[in-house]
């Protein structure tokens, strides 16, 4: 695991805080981290994408993903890089460089599902808990204000009605000749059902955490309401 050094360029970060933001899929996490992190000069640290590296590289090995020992000795010799960017966090899994393939329907399934065992969580929430300890990073995630920093100065749990999260997801999806609307508020509900119900860590806000419901909300305002929620907790 390693991060490289600094925020963007020429943006001094204000000061050395973790904001971190949980929530379902399709809330905004992302648009929202990302907005956050130029603006007040962060780290942005997308923790599903280590769940996904992970996920891809069971897939390529043909590790039955309801293995939790197999996946734990795979776990074993597996490293899982993030590279914050401009826009999204560069991903390196064993050294590859697999931003482009963890995005799929396959991996983003694998991802929900290898994510439920209580040591593949262990592990990555040490590697994350590593990655944010100097501080000045926005992380996004499920457990981030629960279990990976419950000490984060900022803690926002953004969610959405689950029909409005797989609309737009549906729109920021390229050519769909045959998927619809439905299909990607189907996959989001099982994938949160299994966030949520999981025995270890699952997906709900901290005591201290501050409820963002952007249903009713363009991404635009719920962009604003976040740093509005940043600036009122920095003050
Ligand atoms: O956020 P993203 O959709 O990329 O995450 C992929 C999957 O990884 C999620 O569906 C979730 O099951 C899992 N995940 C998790 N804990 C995190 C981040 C992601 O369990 N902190």
């Amino acid at each position: 695991m390693s991060v490289e050094e600094s925020p963007l360029p020429g943006v001094e970060p204000i000061r050395k805080i973790i904001v971190a933001i949980d929530g379902p899929a399709g809330a905004g996490k992302s648009t929202i981290a990302r907005h956050l992190a130029q603006h007040f000069g962060l780290l942005n640290l997308e923790t599903g994408a280590m769940y996904r590296a992970f996920a891809l590289k069971a897939l390529r090995a043909s590790v039955p993903l309801d293995d939790a020992a197999a996946l734990e000795a795979l776990a074993a010799e597996t490293t899982v890089r993030l590279e914050p960017g401009d826009e999204n966090n560069r991903v390196l899994l064993d050294e590859e460089d697999v931003t482009g393939l963890i995005r799929n329907p396959m991996v983003t399934s694998a991802a929900s599902r290898v994510s439920v065992f209580p040591s593949i969580r262990s592990w990555m929430v040490r590697l994350q808990q590593q990655l944010g300890a100097g501080g000045g990073v926005v992380m996004e995630g499920r457990d981030i204000g629960t279990v990976v920093f419950p000490q984060a100065e900022v803690k926002i749990f953004l969610d959405a009605a689950p029909e409005v999260r797989g609309m737009r997801r549906y729109d920021q999806m390229g050519p769909k000749p045959a998927t619809q609307p439905e299909d990607v508020i189907r996959e989001l509900r099982t994938r949160d059902e299994r966030d949520r119900n999981r025995a270890d860590s699952p997906l709900k806000p901290a005591e201290d955490a501050v409820l963002l419901d952007s249903t009713d909300m363009t991404l635009e305002q719920a962009v604003q309401a976040a740093e509005a929620i940043v600036t009122a907790k920095l003050a």
